[in-house]
């Protein structure tokens, strides 16, 4: 095979085949003189990013050079998905540079619960995973929620100096960067992308209006998630569109919750206890006997218990059990990727059976 040219405007090594990886170009751009990939394309005639993904290695090749440069970190999670979307390794890579904390997709959460108690819990997990924000803002890139407050904080902390926005794959950071370039860039002003120093990897750069720019990383691609195991199709279930209705379920113990296929909840030790369902509204729960949890599984997984539907269930990976004491109440049983259970009372056993490869933990509760 030929070599494949690079991008004229980001560096990056053309290919034809998927359409979210890096230096993605249509078949047909193959036979013009320049090429640009489909992502600068749209940049430069719509001035609009889109959203690109890379590989570990890449991205630790970036987090290294994020160390040597001097500027404020703007770190996007997912609300929904908040740890499997926090890139765990950050905190090492950033050195000195302040670091904001932006929890994505504030919309989905029920209305009722109070930002500020998000704020708090966000406070207290990135300290327990190693993160210090100079700040926690929650905010809905999709409805404008927030941005206002963000872009004013950002102006705040970056004290002059460059911006620099990393998140992992999905997070909603083009979305969050595509308002913050609609309120940022008047007429005649133009977004260019640059090389990462010591990378060939594309930044975005977006002008700000004292010689600094702010530069869109590409996202990182996150392998824990139930997202890799689904057809696109099926993807649609589970992630969540709108507010998020928690279901409430009264159980006994020997009672058992399935979330379509994919996943499966076993109370097996404990006063009778309400469990809190966090997914996609549209997702199908259904109840049994933990006793009869086995074998409806068997023969019923991608019929009754779907998605993933007939057609995909092949692919789904085998369920894998995991086993927690919960002494606490208002403790969440995370999937990832696909949401949570909220066990309300202390002192219970439970399982929790997740694809091979999905993570599966507890934390004290979101909501
Ligand atoms: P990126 O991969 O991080 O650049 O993410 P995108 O901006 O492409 O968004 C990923 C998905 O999340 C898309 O389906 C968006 O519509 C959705 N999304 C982005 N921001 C929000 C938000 O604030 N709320 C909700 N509910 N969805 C969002």
């Amino acid at each position: 095979m030929n070599e494949m040219p690079n991008c004229i405007g980001c560096g990056a090594v053309i290919q034809t085949e998927d359409k979210s990886e890096l230096g993605y170009a249509p078949p047909s751009s193959l036979e013009k003189e320049t090429i640009i990939c489909q992502r600068c394309f749209r940049l430069k005639n719509y001035n609009e990013i889109q959203p690109v993904s890379l590989t570990d290695d890449d991205f630790l090749r970036i987090l290294n050079g994020l160390g040597e440069q001097q500027g404020l970190i703007v770190k996007i999670v997912d609300i929904f998905d908040f740890n499997g979307s926090w890139l765990p390794g950050l905190h090492r890579f950033v050195g000195k540079n302040p670091v904001l904390l932006v929890a994505n997709k504030a919309d989905l959460l029920p209305k009722s619960v109070k930002a500020n108690k998000v704020i708090n819990w966000l406070k207290r997990e990135a300290k327990a995973l190693g993160l210090n924000p100079v700040d926690v803002m929650l905010v809905s890139a999709h409805k404008g929620n927030g941005m206002t407050e963000v872009t004013e904080a950002i102006d705040h902390y970056r004290n002059g100096q460059d911006v620099f926005v990393v998140g992992c794959t999905n997070v909603g950071k083009s979305t969050f960067i595509n308002r913050i370039i609609k309120q940022a860039t008047g007429e005649g002003e133009v977004i260019t992308t640059s090389h990462f120093p010591g990378t060939t990897l594309d930044m975005i750069e977006i002008p700000l209006d004292d010689g600094s720019a702010l530069y869109d990383t590409p996202g990182i691609i996150n392998h824990h998630q139930m997202a890799h195991y689904l057809d696109a199709t099926e993807l649609k279930y589970i992630m969540p569109k709108k507010e998020i209705k928690p279901k409430v379920y009264q159980q006994n113990e020997g009672q058992t919750l399935f979330i379509g296929a994919l996943a499966r909840f076993d109370f097996i030790k404990g006063e009778r206890s309400a469990f809190t369902v966090h997914v996609a509204n549209d997702l199908p729960i259904h109840r049994t006997k933990l006793e009869n949890a086995d074998q409806l599984y068997a023969e019923h997984k991608g019929e009754l218990l779907a998605p993933p539907t007939a057609a995909h269930i092949g692919q789904l990976p085998e369920l894998v059990r995991h086993e927690f004491s919960i002494k606490d109440g208002k403790t969440d049983v995370v999937f990832s990727g696909l949401g949570w259970i909220t066990v309300q009372h202390p002192n219970v056993v439970v399982a929790a059976y997740a694809p091979k490869g999905v993570q599966v933990f507890i934390r004290p509760s979101l909501i």
